[in-house]
């Protein structure tokens, strides 16, 4: 099929939700994307942050492959190997003791909401169960995680929303300090919010929300969907701030390489609160989504990936250090590891993103002015270089 054919049969047939780039992929390899008119891109999306050992890793496809040939699909009436596996290699690179598997983002912070309220509810608490998230973040698009969500663009036309819900400015503690009462169960933070615009958590105001939450008994969730799984340069994002461990947190994107996949890791303690039928998923924890994740996990802990991690993203921001000063394109530069926000001065960045495509480059924009950054984790320098001298053209042209 043509990309016209494509486009075309996608207007006439798939529900308009989403705004899309013309262009219809067909085959990739590592950070390389390739299109249906044979048209080559550096991916620096990879699936937004999905892709995280670049696209089809071979030890990954090679997983995938093996698993698919000897069984799909079981359901949790039975126990599951990789399953299994699974859970013991995140508990053991987390801390956390236990896993609860599902199949996206969404449904990770759907389990996660359940398990906080259920928790105060079996722990006799039964008057707590509200929680508070930060103005600007993103949980999802199911109607829990929605109402998580703190951006009312995303709400609109949705409510009623679920009862229990309050927002605060992200980075305030005196804030979020004034919210809390005796109903609130937990707090939920991303610890870079991603969808709102790459801003970074401030440590301080983590280790006082770390503080606020042992000292009223409080869950703290923290949504790790983006930032887990190698994008910061550790496994897990929290594990850059000493000391400090949230009680449940949940993660997708990256997982599995592109195959769909959500978990949640929490303490033993808040495990009390699910037991047997208080929550389940028909695909969550299946052999193949597992096994992808299995060896994605392998690729990243074992062949190097953290380190490269540090090294690329230091790499790709003092590179974009050079463009701020050579342009006066650039308002700020945020970020940590391969997860980059670039903030411009203009309110161009749609026309940015589609200048560095027809460029072979491919950039994702959240709101009007922030470039993000979310590449494969497998990337080289030779693959940052090409991307910043592309956005740098681009940039150089429009300003
Ligand atoms: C993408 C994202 C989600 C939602 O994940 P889905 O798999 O799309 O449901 C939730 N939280 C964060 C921080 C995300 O970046």
């Amino acid at each position: 099929m043509k990309t016209g054919e494509i486009i075309a049969m996608t207007e006439k047939y798939v529900m308009n939700t989403y705004s899309r780039i013309p262009i219809a992929p067909v085959k990739g390899v590592g950070v390389r994307l390739t299109d249906a008119a044979g048209n080559e891109y550096l991916d620096f999306v990879a699936g937004i942050a999905v892709n995280s050992t670049g696209h089809c890793h071979p030890k990954v496809v090679e997983a995938i492959c093996r698993q698919a040939a000897d069984l799909l699909h079981v359901s949790n009436l039975y126990h599951v190997p990789a399953q299994a596996e699974l859970a013991q290699v995140l508990a053991e690179n987390s801390g956390f003791d236990k896993v609860f598997f599902c199949n996206s983002g969404a449904e990770a912070n759907e389990a996660a909401i359940k398990l906080a309220r259920r928790y105060f509810c079996v722990t006799s608490r039964t008057d707590a169960n509200e929680i508070i998230t930060a103005l600007g973040s993103f949980h999802g698009r199911t109607i829990g995680a929605l109402t998580a969500t703190g951006q009312a663009k995303y709400q609109e036309g949705f409510e009623p929303l679920v009862p229990g819900f309050t927002y605060v400015p992200f980075n305030d503690f005196e804030a979020l300090e004034a919210v809390v009462t005796g109903k609130t169960c937990a707090i939920m933070l991303e610890l870079i919010q991603g969808e709102g615009g790459v801003y970074p958590v401030d440590p301080e105001y983590l280790a006082g929300v770390s503080r606020l939450c042992k000292e009223f008994g409080l869950l703290l969730i923290i949504d790790e969907v983006q930032t887990g799984i190698g994008r910061t340069g550790t496994l897990f994002a929290f594990q850059q701030y000493a000391g400090f461990k949230p009680d449940i947190v949940t993660l997708a994107k990256g997982l599995a390489s592109g195959v769909p996949i959500g978990a949640v890791l929490a303490t033993e303690e808040v495990c009390k609160g699910f037991g047997p039928g208080r929550h389940a998923s028909t695909f969550g924890g299946n052999p193949l989504a597992c096994t992808a994740a299995l060896a994605t996990l392998d690729v990243i802990l074992n062949d190097g990936v953290l380190d490269n991690v540090k090294e690329m993203g230091a790499y790709f921001v003092q590179k974009l250090r050079e463009l701020e000063a050579s342009t006066s394109a650039i308002a700020e530069i945020r970020g940590c590891g391969l997860m980059i926000g670039v903030e411009l001065k203009e309110p161009n960045g749609t026309a940015v993103v589609s200048a560095c495509r027809d460029k072979g480059l491919l950039i994702n924009c959240v709101g009007d002015k922030v470039l993000r950054f979310v590449p494969p984790l497998i990337i080289e320098k030779a693959d940052v270089d090409a991307a910043v001298q592309i956005l740098g053209n681009v940039l150089s042209k429009m300003h």
